[in-house]
């Protein structure tokens, strides 16, 4: 397994590299019995409608994690400085993941960085696990910025897919429900991931 130490060198390791996943996906974290199936959207989707976790048109990414409390944890964290908005951690002693959110922060950016915690440990576990620790400052990333945040990219773009499924985002808009607000109401997400992920849909004339 290659090591991502610092930026430079995950840069050069990346450099004509096709798929982000592949290289820091974890293998021990796909084989785990109790993770198996998580590796994309749709896996955890489905792994969430066998648990009878509430999908639609709300994902219930609380229930969901609390579903894994014998590998995962999550803490409301009340000592984050206020520019971060979470972390993920691994404990080598005892091999659970730690996901922590900034408790100050409102429910839906915590849900919305949840999802992100999330993807970094199904697509990112590697990375993780040789770093210990990953903190998350800044969500949803522009285009313009460079190729380390591939990997944050990724993470938005999966927590995106997941709390705001487009096949759900054009039931509610063939329903009526055709703002912004009204959609970021609906799947419980700040107006902010809610603009981003219509501008990711192609669906940016949504006011
Ligand atoms: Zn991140």
């Amino acid at each position: 397994m290659a090591v991502y130490g610092d930026r430079n060198s995950y840069i050069r390791m990346r450099q004509g590299r096709a798929s982000l996943t592949e290289e820091l996906a974890c293998p021990e974290v796909m084989n785990s019995e109790l993770l198996e199936g998580l590796g994309s959207v749709e896996g955890v989707r489905g792994v969430a409608k066998a648990r009878q976790i509430s999908c639609s048109p709300c994902f219930d990414i609380e229930g969901f994690l609390s579903s894994f409390k014998e590998v995962i944890e999550v803490v409301e964290d009340y000592n984050l400085s206020s520019d971060i908005s979470g972390y993920i951690e691994y404990s080598h002693s005892d091999g659970r993941w730690i996901i922590g959110v900034n408790n100050f922060q409102g429910k839906p950016r915590q849900r919305f960085t949840l999802a992100h915690e999330l993807a970094h440990l199904v697509l990112h576990g590697a990375y993780i696990k040789q770093k210990g620790r990953h903190e998350d400052k800044k969500l949803l990333r522009s285009d313009d910025e460079d190729m380390f945040d591939a990997v944050e990219k990724e993470a938005d773009s999966f927590a995106g897919r997941l709390l705001m499924p487009i096949s759900v985002i054009e039931e509610q808009i063939k329903s009526g429900n055709n703002t912004i607000a009204g959609l970021a109401e609906c799947f419980n997400v700040s107006i902010a991931a809610m603009k981003y992920r219509l501008n990711e849909c192609g669906l940016d004339w949504i006011k």
